[in-house]
This record gives C-alpha cells, structure tokens and sequence, in this order.
C-alpha cells in the first residue's frame, strides 16, 4: 500500500505546490486579527523542490522573452522604497555600525559580517537594485597592457542606447531581429562522444580547471568588448552550463544582431589576464603545512619558523615582466543565429537558455561509465588545489599567506564554491542578465504574475503596510510540522486552481502569454 505521506508529497508535486513550504505569522495591525500564511520556500534546484524550480525557470523564461526583442528603450524608473524595503536599508545601517563598532575594539566580526551580507540578500529579494555599500576598490591597479599575441579591436564611442537596429524588407515590412550566440571554452585534448578524453593522461586538467574558475571574468570582459566595438549599451540574457566534456559554455541571447565575422573578431581579441602570484612550484606539501601563528596573526614556515609572504607583498612582488598566472579565452569554436521576435526558434532558444536552470551544474549531464566517471574524478582533483580566490586555503601549499588569512586553513579543503564537486569549478550564477535587458528585476517580472492573477481573480490589492510579518519558528505554539504544511498547501493550490479556471471560463479565451495552460500561476 503507498505511504499516505509519500502521496501527499506526490499531489503537492502534481499541483505545483511548494513541497517544504515557510510559516509566516501574519497580523493585521489595525484589527489585531492573526493569520498563518504558507508561502512557497523559492528554491531554484529540482532536486531541493521541484515545484518552486519549475517556477522559478517559467519565471526566468518570462524574462529572458519581455527583453529579447524590445523595440523602445526600457523605462528604468524606481519606484519609491516600501516599508519592508525601508526597514531591511534601517536594519542593515544599524548592523553596519555595530559591525565596524565591534571591528573597532578588535572583536570578532564574523558574526556580524555574516548577518549583513544575509540582509543585502533579502535586501535583493525585497526589489532593490545594487549593493548598499560599494564593493571595495582594489588596493593597486595591476597593468592591463595587451598581450602581444592579441589582436587590437577598433572602439567606438559606447551610445546609451540598448536596442537593435531594424530592418526593411522590399514589401514595407520592418523587422528586428536578435541574436542567440553561444560561447565555448578551448580544447584541452581530443574527446568522445561521451565527453571522455581519447588520451586522458595529455589532457589539460589544469587549464580546464583554471578557465572555468575564471569563466564569468571571461565573459565580463567579452560583453564589454563587443559593446565598445558595436558603440552601444548591447543587452543580453545569458546562461552557463557545463558540455558533456565538463567544461562550462554559454548560451547568450543578444538583443539586436552581430555578425559572424564581427564576432569571430571581437572573441579573437577577448582574453582575461589573472594577475595573481606564481603557482607552479608546490612549496608546502599536505604532510609539512605551514603552521599557525596567533599572536602576530601570521602562517609561518613549519621548519625555520620563517614568516610567509602576504597577499599584498606577494601581489607587489609581481614584476612587469612577470607573466599572469592564468590567461583564459573562449575557444574558437562558437555558434551564432538570428532569431526573430515570436518565431518558434525564439521559443526553442529559451528553451535552450532555461533547459538546466533547475540542475546542479554537474547534475546536467550524468556520469554513467568508469570512463565519465573517471574524467570528472581527475577534474576534482585539478580544482582540487588551484586558488578559487584570493582568500583560498591553496594559496599555502604555494607559499602565500591567503589575503585575510585566519587560523585553520589547509590547502585541499577550501569551503569555496568554486572546489565544490557539484560545481565543476564555477561558483558564478547561472543566469547573467544586464541591467537594461527588460528593465525589471526578477521581483518585479514575480509582480506581474501576481498582478496578472489578482487581477484574473477579482481580488483586489492589499495593502502592504497593513500587516506585520513573522517567521514561525518550531518552539511557538502556533508551528505546523512540515506534513501539516503541506496538506493546507496542497487545498490551497487547488482552491485556486478551480478559482482560476472558473475566472478563466467567465472572461472566455484570455491571453495571458506567459503563464502556462496548466495554471502555474503566483
Ligand atoms: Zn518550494
Ligand atoms: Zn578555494
């Protein structure tokens, strides 16, 4: 017989509703009145909750499709802070004080540190643009000179404007059509069919682990490129995933058209330079690692007791004629088509552009022989002690104090997402969207819908400083243990399932373009 529990599992699934749903307490502050409100936890990953993935990537391909071919400028006009905007800014200005109070006296700051960067994520979620403090300016500006071997690109002048041009047809027809591009790292030795290499003993591991950790500065450099050499603000909507070789590519969608040969030569002259200190020599090996000193704050050499070059000398140390530690550029292979707005190659690129956004990078693609598992195997081990970062634990095994070094670093045991095995080496976000592509946030693409529906529903809009909102924690007395949850979860989405559908029916054949027939709606 089924497990009662497991089919309530499987008819949230059914019914779109979040499986680990999130008790809010809420109170309206003008009649006392207490309610519980069960809202979905947002995951993005399939694995964690697939309902909440497979809305949050309709939510995606919403975006991707408002930007792509938009034929005005969008309107980026903010709308003035609300409350709950207001007080996360209040909240994060206080912890800030008391952060740089506590750095003041010589306190721990962890803490502290942690809490503000958890309130500039709900900081994000909430719809504001931007962090509430600039990131710091680098200490030094290290030389950009050009390789030799690049070739120069002509710039023009960067124009704000962010759509494509148009086109007329001999029949009067105007059309603007956009691009869908997509980018490929270089070839580290032959592959199969399954990805595995031919030789894996030649195979460049280091290379292949090195470009994907600096897959996402490659591709800022790219866009910035192609913008000065096209002379106006190109927006794009782009996605990262990993080949069946485990290296990272990426689907682009660009709004306005490119070339092949512009883009042969724009990609031809795009490369990022790391400047960080020399890895090729392993100083320290795992069984004679450099040992802490706590009362200078200092990693010290295990036999002579020597202190460790720190990140800042070790960066000072470079020379002009010392060479980067990595150069990473996109191979030369790439694919690039128009598309036109509406078409059902649109539909089939977004399709492309969202396909993974619910998987783990290495989930994308299963390992099924020895032969796939072995390759990913000798990657980890490749990701395994190259520098993530300037604060990653390998900097030791080189001989260099890490920047912000702390008590209990080891080299090979960075908590780096980077080293992650699920990340294949790239800890960047999976979706990479500019600023201008439709003008909203993904808060605000979420507002349309719930807008849509509200409005489809005949329900009229709350107001938002009318309620107080808690978190519902396991000791109160109001808790719902999780299968409670879920059962008032799964009523609620089919209550408002046959609301929708029946509003449906009333207003006869409505478009609603970007909501499914299944009602995923909210
Ligand atoms: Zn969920
Ligand atoms: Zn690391």
């Amino acid at each position: 017989m089924p497990l009662a529990r497991s089919v309530v599992r499987q008819l949230a699934a059914e019914h779109g509703a979040c499986l680990r749903p999130v008790q809010l307490r809420r109170t309206d502050v003008h009649t006392g009145q207490v309610e519980q409100v069960l809202v979905p936890c947002g995951h993005t990953l399939a694995s964690v909750c697939a309902p909440c993935a497979e809305r949050a990537k309709a939510l995606r391909a919403a975006q991707c499709r408002e930007g792509w071919h938009l034929d005005r400028e969008p309107v980026i006009d903010p709308d003035d802070p609300d409350d709950w905007q207001r007080w996360l800014v209040e909240k994060r200005a206080e912890t800030q004080a008391d952060r740089d109070g506590a750095g003041d006296q010589g306190e721990d700051c962890a803490e502290l540190d942690a809490l503000n960067g958890e309130l500039d994520e709900e900081i994000t979620r909430a719809g504001l643009r931007g962090n509430v403090l600039p990131a710091r300016p680098a200490r030094r500006h290290r030389s950009t000179r050009r390789r030799q071997d690049a070739p120069d690109l002509p710039r023009r002048k960067v124009t704000a404007r962010t759509v494509g041009k148009t086109y007329t047809a001999p029949d009067g027809t105007t059309f603007r059509p956009s691009m869908f591009v997509t980018l490929t790292c270089p070839g580290y030795g032959r592959v199969g069919s399954d990805g595995t290499p031919a030789e894996p003993d030649s195979y460049d591991y280091g290379r292949a682990a090195r470009d994907a950790l600096h897959f996402a500065a490659l591709f800022d450099r790219f866009i910035q490129n192609l913008r000065r050499f096209l002379g106006y603000d190109l927006q794009y909507f782009a996605a990262v995933e990993p080949q069946r070789r485990l290296a990272p590519h990426i689907h682009i969608a660009i709004r306005g058209t490119v070339s092949r040969a512009e883009l042969r030569q724009v990609l031809a002259a795009t490369y990022h330079q790391v400047w960080w200190p020399d890895t090729s020599v392993v100083h320290y090996r795992d069984d004679e690692l450099p040992v802490w000193h706590e009362a200078s704050g200092n990693y010290l050499d295990p036999a002579t007791g020597e202190v460790l070059s720190t990140w800042d000398d070790a960066l000072d140390a470079i020379g002009v004629d010392d060479e980067p530690q990595h150069v990473a550029r996109f191979g030369e292979r790439f694919d690039a088509q128009g598309v036109l707005a509406g078409s059902r190659d649109a539909n089939r690129c977004i399709g492309y552009l969202t396909k993974y956004l619910t998987k783990h990078v290495a989930d994308c693609h299963q390992a099924d022989t020895d032969e796939q598992r072995g390759h990913a195997d000798r990657l980890a081990a490749a990701l395994r002690y190259e520098p993530c970062s300037p604060t990653c634990a390998n900097w030791l095994r080189y001989g260099i104090q890490p920047r912000n070094a702390r008590a209990g670093l080891r080299p090979g045991w960075c908590k780096g997402k980077a080293h992650r095995r699920e990340c294949l080496g790239y800890a960047g976000r999976r979706v990479l969207v500019s600023r201008k592509w439709s003008g909203k946030t993904l808060a605000d693409h979420r507002g349309d819908r719930r807008a849509w529906l509200m409005d489809t529903l005949g329900i009229p809009a709350t107001d938002p400083a009318r309620y107080r909102w808690e978190l519902v924690s396991p000791g109160d007395l109001d808790h719902m243990p999780p299968a409670q949850r879920m059962l008032h979860v799964v009523a609620d989405r089919i209550r408002w399932q046959e609301a929708l559908a029946e509003a449906r029916r009333r207003a006869g054949p409505i478009a609603s373009p970007h909501l499914s027939a299944t009602g995923r709606a909210a």
